[in-house]
């Protein structure tokens, strides 16, 4: 049985026959025994300054201390026993159960050295017939005084040979299981203090073992953890293993995170100790907070993601929900979702590489955290996206505020290399408590709002409202349609000639463009549904169809140019390629394939390629077109003019054509219009058309030089005929000459000799198209 369990009663019925016996047996003990009291702590827990005093002490006591046993109650025990460290109340109430070498003082002042092991009497109901103290401790409630603690302190003197055996039989095992164990290991035979650790620990801490012993690794533990670890040593103490990440300080002043388990032991005859595991995981926590942090950041510009942002929306969508009390008048502030996109950034990306894309990311970045206000949230969930919480938007004010704020500070130019980059954004603003009830539909429907602000030109803000909202709506629903249209093969092709101009135009090679009839819709723009079916993936499919049906009507006209049923079939047939169809894996070799299975050659084909799809990928672009050059495809340069890296790029490409954009076209029959401060009224050397003119006859000029041929396009009047005729364009295509036809029409156009007569002016649709 342990010292202590003698002190708990055996259950409320022990008579008190049996604490007489047991007071007996204490006094009769060959061993000193001592029991002291010390004030508690304060209910503040501050540390009471009375030493502690003796309550009553066996013969074998009083002989040790040389006092007569009657005379030792209620003197101070620090006059008879000095212990080797530290003040004797802190030691006891540290450490519990210990185990400490002591000098015990005679009344003749001679010093004898002891070993002492002190155990405190547990608290437990006063027995039968003892007088009713409230807190007063246990068997020897007597002895005690409610503020106060007891403790019984027994001399094991040198030479017990019980005692002695076991601690040797535990130094022993544990030498043999821990000395050269990698894991650092501390043990404790009684109370907190230390009576072994291996070299492990050692190591860790960077400190000698005789400097660790006893309580001395407690100074180890960083000042702020050491009550949480003493805690951790009294529930051990108590027979409760204990696992705890606590903080260890190294001898050089490192801090080490340690996880630290605590496993009970006893030693017979001591009392309470514990073996402890000491982990060291600071490397594995600095590793974790580091994927904890990556998991929740974007590396480039240290902001938030993707996933923060999906978080940080969760928690706020509830409070925005809890925020507007039933039937209250006026919204509660509001939080909004500003997702800002940056216009053209792949061209940025594309063009000047990776760096400088990165740079105006971080750039924008930083912009844009030093703008919002305390509380808002920037973030990068990916790409060329920010996405901006902002809290307190009351009213429509407030919105147009911030999404101002935001457009303002990223629309200024960035440097990069010494280059000045203009930077334009589009911001899409939803608002918190509407509609999107998830951060994932919040998300898309700022993601739509984006998209309408870029549609309306860029550089602007757009706030989800139901408008836009139905739009968005109808988008999805064309595009489910045209999927289901493309698997049908019910997308058709319409044909538009493109002639050699003069007052009878002969048609050259026709360029065939898609058309698609809404079932209940009726007729929807390629304006409208090609960008669509851009964004859902979709273009590569119509792409693959529009060429496959025009290589099969080509094959149609080339025989029946041959059994002479028509006089001439267009030299080629010009098919629109996306930039997506064009970067997708495969693409070359399924035009050989279509080709091929039509029966035509490449050389039937032109490729029209826009400017934007060329300048966003050149080298896999080149490579591919390249590619088909060589069997002889033809390549135009869509478009040409909107895009603004073209003639740098031109020199280089593999391109046959260059159809300038009718944008050009359009404004060669305006009169120039007056510049600011101008002198009204016509001077010498003013033309037609002024800087259009100006323009297509440099492009003219341009691809004269560089040998390629020129398409002008959307040629709508007679005005711009003649001008295109006076600077020397061979090829027009447009509605003055012919519409895109349907091939039953343009079939009877060829049958009829291919040749158109010019009108006086822009001839009425003949078929209606969309
Ligand atoms: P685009 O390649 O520039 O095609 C020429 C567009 O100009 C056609 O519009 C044509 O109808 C129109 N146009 C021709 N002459 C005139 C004119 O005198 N005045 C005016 N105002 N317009 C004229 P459409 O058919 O609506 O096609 C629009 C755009 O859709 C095309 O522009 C092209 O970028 C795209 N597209 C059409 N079909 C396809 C296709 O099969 N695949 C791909 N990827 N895009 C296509
Ligand atoms: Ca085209
Ligand atoms: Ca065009």
């Amino acid at each position: 049985m342990d010292p202590e369990d003698l002190w708990r009663p055996a259950g409320a019925a022990t008579p008190p026959e049996v604490a007489a016996a047991l007071l007996h047996l204490a006094s009769a003990q060959p061993h000193p025994v001592l029991v002291v009291s010390r004030p508690a702590d304060d209910v503040h827990g501050r540390v009471p300054r009375e030493a502690p005093r003796v309550r009553w002490a066996n013969a074998a006591a009083a002989e040790l201390l040389a006092v007569a046993a009657d005379a030792l109650p209620e003197l101070a025990l620090t006059r008879l026993l000095r212990p080797a460290a530290g003040a004797l109340g802190d030691h006891l109430r540290r450490e519990r159960h210990t185990r400490f070498a002591a000098t015990a003082t005679t009344s003749s002042g001679e010093a004898r050295a002891c070993e002492l092991v002190a155990w405190p009497v547990p608290a437990a109901p006063a027995l039968p017939g003892a007088p009713a103290t409230p807190g007063a401790p246990g068997a020897l409630g007597a002895l005690g005084a409610p503020a106060e603690e007891c403790w019984v302190l027994q001399g094991a003197l040198p030479g017990d040979a019980r005692a002695d055996a076991a601690l040797r039989a535990a130094e022993e095992r544990f030498a043999t299981l821990a000395r050269s164990s990698p894991v650092a290991t501390i043990v404790s035979d009684v109370g907190a203090r230390l009576s072994h650790v291996n070299d492990a620990f050692a190591a860790l801490t960077g400190r000698s073992a005789a400097e660790l012993h006893g309580t001395g690794w407690l100074d180890c533990v960083v000042e702020e953890e050491r009550a949480a670890v003493v805690e951790a040593v009294t529930h051990v103490l108590a027979g409760r293993p204990v696992t705890l990440d606590t903080r260890l300080r190294t001898a050089t002043g490192q801090v080490r995170w340690v996880h630290v388990r605590f496993a009970p032991s006893r030693t017979p005859g001591y009392g309470a100790g514990f073996i402890a595991t000491v982990e060291d995981v600071t490397d594995r926590l600095a590793r974790e907070h580091r994927l904890a942090y990556q998991a929740q950041h974007d590396l480039l510009t240290g902001l938030p993601n993707r996933l923060a942002l999906l978080e940080h929306l969760a928690g706020l969508l509830p409070a925005a929900e809890g925020s507007r009390p039933p039937g209250a008048e006026h919204p509660a502030p509001r939080a909004g979702v500003l997702m800002v996109d940056l216009d053209d950034f792949k061209t940025v990306n594309d063009g000047l590489g990776p760096e400088a894309g990165d740079a105006v990311l971080v750039e924008v970045a930083r912009r844009l955290a030093a703008t919002v206000r305390a509380g808002d949230l920037v973030t990068r969930p990916g790409g060329d996206e920010f996405v901006v919480v902002c809290h307190d938007l009351p009213d429509a004010d407030a919105v147009a505020a911030a999404a101002r704020r935001v457009l303002d500070t990223v629309s200024a130019p960035v440097e990069v290399n010494g280059l000045r980059l203009d930077v334009v954004a589009s911001v899409g603003v939803v608002l918190l408590g509407g509609p999107s009830g998830t951060p994932d539909e919040l998300l898309r429907d700022a993601g739509i709002a984006t998209h309408e602000a870029k549609a309306a030109g860029g550089g602007r803000w757009a706030l989800l409202d139901d408008e836009v909202r139905r739009r968005a709506r109808r988008a999805l629903r064309l595009v489910a349609d045209l999927r289901e249209a493309l698997a049908r093969g019910a997308v058709d092709v319409h044909y538009q000639p493109i002639v050699r101009p003069g007052p009878v135009a002969e048609v050259l090679s026709v360029e065939a463009l898609c058309r698609w009839r809404h079932p209940e819709l009726g007729p929807v723009d390629p304006g409208t549904f090609v960008p669509l079916a851009e964004r859902a993936g979709l273009v590569p499919a119509l792409d693959a169809h529009v060429l496959a049906v025009a290589c099969r009507d080509l094959a149609g006209w080339r025989a029946a140019e041959r059994s002479g049923e028509l006089p001439r079939a267009p030299r080629w047939v010009a098919v629109n390629v996306s930039a997506v169809t064009l970067s997708a894996e495969g693409f070359a070799d399924s035009v050989r394939r279509t080709a091929a299975g039509a029966g035509v050659q490449l050389s039937d084909l032109c490729l029209e390629v826009t400017e934007t799809a060329l300048a966003s990928d050149l080298r896999a672009c080149r490579e591919v077109l390249e590619e088909l050059r060589r069997d002889g495809a033809r390549v135009a340069v869509d478009d040409f003019g909107t895009g603004y890296s073209s003639l740098a790029y031109l020199k280089d490409l593999p391109v046959d054509h260059l159809k300038v954009d009718r944008s050009f076209v359009r404004d060669l029959d305006a009169r120039p219009r007056p510049r600011p401060g101008a002198v009204p009224g016509a001077r010498p050397g003013d033309q037609r058309g002024g800087p259009a003119r100006a323009v297509a006859a440099a492009v003219v000029s341009l691809a004269r030089t560089l040998g390629l041929g020129v398409v002008a396009e959307g040629v709508e009047t007679p005005e711009q005929d003649a001008v295109l005729a006076e600077l020397g364009c061979e090829a027009v295509q447009g509605y003055l000459y012919s519409r895109p036809l349907e091939p039953a029409a343009l079939l009877a156009l060829l049958r009829s000799g291919g040749r158109i007569e010019r009108p006086a002016a822009v001839p009425a649709p003949r078929t209606v198209t969309a």
